[in-house]
């Protein structure tokens, strides 16, 4: 798993579950971060395909990379790649949230909507594709989860956006991601979507 979050790996051994594989960290692979890839790519799907080929051809193993983010309708989409460094290159969570929040000033409800994208991605070297030189990707799966943008923060759980992020579910001025448990975003989120799709390739290719 391209990951040195022990957080992460943990979520996604609970979500993918494979019967056969084990998942294991960069860290247990022993690779060492002088080595990651720039992710660079214009979408999600390019950043985890960028990620997944490049542990794969070092480490010579089935590899899967996720990248997520958040998409505003009002910002045509935006800070979407950038959502992590959206407030500057080491932005925190908070100086993020603040500068979501600034920039849809006081827009109403029904011009604040979002989502959350997260795309994951299974490359391995040993299987055979058509691009010549490329590691090949042998399953990409996409999952999303749609609310709107909040007008202040509240709540602490999660992290990232979650305390601006108002599920689709929750009327406007309800409830956060930041105010709900963990087994409720569980059952909606947009990783937890791609995760179950991740699943069911990874059973059907005998992982
Ligand atoms: P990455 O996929 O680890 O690069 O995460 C990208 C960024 O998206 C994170 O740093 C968060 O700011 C944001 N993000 C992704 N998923 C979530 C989520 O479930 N809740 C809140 N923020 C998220």
């Amino acid at each position: 798993m391209a990951t040195r979050s022990v957080h992460k790996l943990r979520e996604l051994r609970e979500l993918l579950h494979p019967a056969v594989a084990e998942l294991i960290s960069l860290d247990d692979a022993g690779v060492l971060p002088d080595v990651d890839p720039v992710e660079d790519g214009a979408t999600f799907a390019a950043n985890a395909r960028i990620k997944a080929r490049a542990y794969a051809r070092l480490t010579g193993l089935p590899t899967l990379a996720d990248d997520s983010g958040i998409e505003v309708d009002a910002l045509g989409g935006g800070p979407g790649v950038f959502t992590r460094r959206y407030a500057g290159p080491a932005a925190t969570d908070a100086q993020n949230n603040a500068k979501l929040l600034a920039a849809l000033g006081g827009s109403p409800p029904d011009l604040r909507g979002a989502r959350y994208v997260c795309v994951l991605v299974l490359a391995d070297a040993s299987s055979r594709g058509p691009e010549q030189g490329l590691v090949p990707v042998i399953a990409e799966t996409r999952g999303t989860c749609r609310g709107r943008i909040a007008t202040s923060p509240r709540g602490t759980g999660g992290f990232g956006y979650d305390p601006i992020f108002e599920p689709l579910s929750e009327p406007p001025g309800g409830r956060t991601l930041g105010l709900w448990s963990a087994e409720e975003k569980h059952r909606i989120s947009h990783r937890a979507r791609a995760a179950r799709r991740m699943a069911a390739r990874l059973a059907a290719l005998g992982y």
